[in-house]
């Protein structure tokens, strides 16, 4: 099995290559497919399985494929629970989009507040965020999410874990849901209030569950 396989873009194949990434993981060989159909979806699997590479390969896809709805406003919206799994996610994010014209930009606690502003102006269509900080900017406005046309949740149970309940429900409300697709990723099941975020915050799911955590 190969990415092409999945209806990965030949380019983003050729990019993962370079990196010895040839054969997807199961959960990338059952996620993508589902994704890049434009479904919301729920997946499931443990920790070092390429959930990362299961949700930005459809995303990248999504955004060479498709016209933007708004010029201005960020496409894709990845949320994770810490500034540590922000970092990785944002690391193979700039891999894949090298070459292209395509800009990203890390929202994450900790880091300056009128910078982060700074680079949300230039329109990125990217944006890797942990949701505090997140949160924080919807408040002040300093940007939209009118336009987005994918939530990413990354680490769903975790963000569970650590109380960021409020904080996802405001992205959730400010990101009009007519528009966008939902993907929400865990590396378990256990957590009571997942069924409650995922009923929240997806439209349908399918439901992509690999082995147990
Ligand atoms: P998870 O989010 O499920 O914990 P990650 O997405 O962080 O897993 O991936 C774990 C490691 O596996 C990373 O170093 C990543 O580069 C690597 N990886 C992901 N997909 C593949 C693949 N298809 N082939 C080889 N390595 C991969
Ligand atoms: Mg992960």
């Amino acid at each position: 099995m190969q990415f092409e396989t999945l209806g990965i873009d030949i380019r983003l194949a050729k990019q993962l290559a370079h990196q010895a990434i040839t054969e997807p993981t199961e959960i990338q060989q059952k996620a993508i497919p589902v994704a890049i159909t434009g479904k919301d979806l729920f997946a499931q699997s443990k920790t070092g399985s390429g959930k990362t590479l299961a949700f930005l390969l459809p995303a990248l896809q999504r955004v060479l494929k498709q016209k933007a709805l708004s010029k201005r406003d960020p496409r894709v919206l990845i949320i994770t629970p810490t500034r540590e799994l922000a970092n990785q996610v944002f690391t193979q994010l700039r891999m894949l989009i090298a070459g292209t014209n395509l800009l990203a930009t890390k929202v994450l606690g900790g880091d300056n507040f009128n910078e982060q502003i700074k680079a949300l102006r230039k329109d990125p269509q990217f944006i890797v965020a942990t949701p505090g900080r997140l949160a924080d900017h919807l408040k002040q406005k300093s940007f939209y999410l009118s336009g987005l046309e994918m939530l990413i949740l990354d680490e769903a149970d975790r963000m569970m874990d650590l109380g960021f309940k409020e904080e996802l429900q405001l992205i959730n409300t400010s990101a009009d849901h007519r528009l966008r697709q939902t993907l929400m990723f865990s590396a378990t099941l256990e957590h009571a209030e997942l069924d409650t975020l995922s009923s929240n915050l997806l439209n349908k799911p399918k439901k992509v569950i690999v082995g147990s955590a």
